[in-house]
């Protein structure tokens, strides 16, 4: 491998900083000191974490067992329970106060105390013993965001079970594979779930899914569309018939640290997705620390985490990190642009919300509607924002900065994945001073690095992949029932090191920045260009929403870059505006990263979490069949990209 081939450019230069305010620093939970603290003996650091924000039966003597990597073990033999955490231990002093402001899509709402979901919790454990489902066993949660969603969660978590949550937004297939692989007995679903004003058939596709997998021993379904849904003699159970005569207590099932506490698909941006394991003890140990540092958490907040429970932010940040916490969240049913593009902003006017927490691709969805939506309502109650799922551009950055955060609000840019279990690189929001664009600096204890081909470090300046040089509590455990992917996948690449996948540059004062995954990355004329750097060129100009771009071969430059660009509303492409795009992102980033095409259209091939999937963008390029689309949310938009990209 030639020497240049050896490192990620570093094109995009991003001068802006911004400090926190004196007043943000002066109350923030975390100073400074955090960071040497931490490092000064980072395995004390979590034992302290542990000890203090984790209620255990058996505190643990033992902090991390590293006998076997990389199946590393956190505080194995201690004891506890995640729901216990979540809930009984508020009872005394907190019982009353409210654990979740929910809010339906056709405009119900609910606020639930920490007493009645703690009661609600007790009487649907009781209610799935009744059902037969016993500690170990795996139970399939396919619902929308409605209260029974962390409740069913907790529920299993009381009694032991490993409950896989499915996204509501796949289909009957999806789920069937989900299932299949984690072997679940019961599937928790609903008459149907809202969806921009029409019901999504929820029952009638895990109907479909059972059908095909023989583990199913019952389906409990939830009421809340009032549609019409078949019930099976025997397997099918309301969920209100079920509960109605439990007990409201229970006692939490005493579990090891170790013990399995759930599963999670990847969102399958690159591929096949994976069963990724947690377990209790190190996940809600990384789950609570972060979320109380990252979000400077304080008892009067009003917290809203505004992913869905299907990933793995609402797993850490809706459920188990908040209610451990002690937080009052926000929770969500529906689509941000119904009935019209302000509801959240709707939302967090309504109630006083003080942190928001959203994706990239959302805010850039923000952006493309308009800025008359935030405008149009008091948002002056926010004091923190964040984000999380891709590499946010820095124009997007700005735009959160500016319209929702009234230029006030520190904004974290957490990267963190499924398998991290927890936020990895973020800014700690009192301590740190942000750069629009950059995830800053990794998570107190943690140590992460950039290396090159060979796993050599990479000077500040430059960039390479990046990966984590120790292990950490909330890490996943393994591949569910496949260990040797587990290793193959992340621990092979670069030995003794965690490979997480994604690109990375560091600049001269050690911030770091993510660059989008090694797969996307671009070879043109001897120089490798990431994706992230010739997007968030496109984005800076003000006429672009978004902007994918991908390698495509050329028989003269190796590859030559292909881009794919949504415009803002009312702004129409044409010949000239494509001169003017390839200008700016010569301008930026330099004439290497000129894109030899650009295809204007209206959206662009995304996960259902919502993440551009590169990996078909090339497919169509390269005019190949297309790989794996069973995360595709938005299939037609392919279609249509490949007749005008076929066009050109
Ligand atoms: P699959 O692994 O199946 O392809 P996925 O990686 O999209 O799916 P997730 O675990 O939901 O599934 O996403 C984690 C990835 O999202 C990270 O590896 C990274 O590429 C990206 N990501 C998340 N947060 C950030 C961030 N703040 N900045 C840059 N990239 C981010
Ligand atoms: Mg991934």
């Amino acid at each position: 491998m030639s020497e240049e081939r050896q490192a990620l450019e570093n094109l995009l230069e991003e001068n802006r900083v911004f400090e926190p305010s004196a007043d943000f620093t002066a109350a923030a939970n975390a100073g400074p000191d955090i960071y040497a603290e931490a490092e000064e003996d980072w395995l004390g650091f979590w034992r302290n974490q542990a000890l203090n924000r984790v209620s255990w039966f058996r505190e643990p003597t033992e902090v991390l067992d590293d006998s076997n990597p990389p199946f590393y073990k956190w505080f194995s033999d201690g004891e506890l329970n995640l729901a216990y955490n979540c809930l009984d231990r508020h009872l005394e002093t907190q019982g009353e106060k409210v654990a979740y402001h929910w809010v339906g899509e056709p405009g119900d709402t609910r606020t639930i105390t920490y007493r009645q979901l703690y009661e609600d919790v007790c009487r649907f454990a009781n209610a799935l013993s009744g059902l037969g489902v016993e500690r170990g066993d795996r139970v399939a949660i396919y619902l929308g965001m409605i209260p029974e969603l962390p409740v069913a969660m907790l529920a299993c978590a009381r009694i032991g079970a490993v409950h896989s949550v499915v996204f509501a937004g796949f289909s009957a297939d999806a789920l069937a594979d989900r299932i299949d692989d984690a072997e679940a007995k019961v599937i928790i679903t609903s008459d149907g779930g809202w969806r921009r004003g029409s019901v999504v058939p929820l029952k009638a596709a895990a109907d479909v899914a059972a059908s095909r997998c023989p583990t199913i021993e019952h389906i409990v379904t939830v009421k809340r569309t009032d549609s019409e849904v078949v019930m099976a003699e025997g397997r099918d159970v309301w969920y209100h018939d079920i509960v109605a005569d439990q007990p409201a207590s229970s006692d939490p099932a005493v579990l090891g640290a170790e013990d399995l506490l759930y599963i999670l698909y990847t969102s399958g941006t690159t591929g096949k997705p994976k069963g990724i394991v947690h377990t209790q003890g190190g996940y809600l140990t990384g789950a609570t620390t972060t979320h109380h540092y990252v979000f400077d958490l304080k008892p009067d907040d009003i917290y809203w985490c505004a992913a869905d429970i299907g990933w793995v932010t609402g797993h850490s940040y809706i459920v188990y990190g908040p209610l451990a916490n002690g937080a009052t969240g926000v929770m969500y049913e529906g689509a941000p642009n119904y009935p019209d593009f302000d509801r959240l902003w709707q939302i967090i006017d309504e109630y006083n919300v003080t942190i928001f927490y959203t994706a990239p691709t959302a805010i850039r969805a923000f952006m493309k509607w308009g800025d008359q939506y935030p405008a149009g309502h008091d948002l002056s109650s926010l004091r923190l924002l964040g984000t999380v799922g891709e590499p946010i551009n820095p124009e997007a950055w700005m735009w959160y900065h500016q319209h929702i955060g009234g230029e006030r609000c520190p904004i974290v840019d957490t990267w963190w994945q499924t398998e991290t279990g927890g936020i990895m690189i973020t800014p700690l929001p009192g301590a740190v001073a942000t750069k629009p664009g950059s995830a800053t600096h990794p998570f107190p204890g943690l140590k992460a690095n950039v290396v090159d081909e060979d796993g050599k470090e990479v000077p500040l300046g430059g960039g390479g992949y990046l990966v984590l040089e120790r292990p950490w509590p909330a890490m996943l455990r393994t591949i569910y029932g496949d260990d040797q992917r587990y290793i193959d996948t992340y621990w092979s690449r670069f030995p003794g090191s965690y490979f997480p996948g994604d690109g990375c540059k560091r600049d001269d004062d050690g911030y770091y920045w993510l660059l989008g995954r090694v797969d996307d990355i671009m070879l043109v004329s001897g120089h490798n260009i990431s994706t992230t750097e010739v997007e968030s060129a496109l984005v800076s100009h003000l006429s672009v929403a978004e902007a994918a771009v991908v390698g495509r071969t050329d028989a003269v430059t190796g590859q030559a870059i292909a881009a794919f660009v949504t415009l803002r509303s009312g702004i129409d492409g044409n010949e000239d505006l494509i001169a003017e795009l390839r200008n700016t992102v010569a301008e930026k980033i330099g004439p290497i990263a000129k894109p030899a095409s650009i295809v204007f259209t209206d959206d662009l091939p995304k996960t259902r979490s919502g993440k551009i999937m590169r990996r078909l963008l090339r497919d169509i390029s390269e005019q190949r069949n297309l790989g794996d689309v069973t995360t595709l949310a938005n299939a037609d938009v392919v279609q249509e990209i490949a007749a005008q990209a076929g066009g050109e």
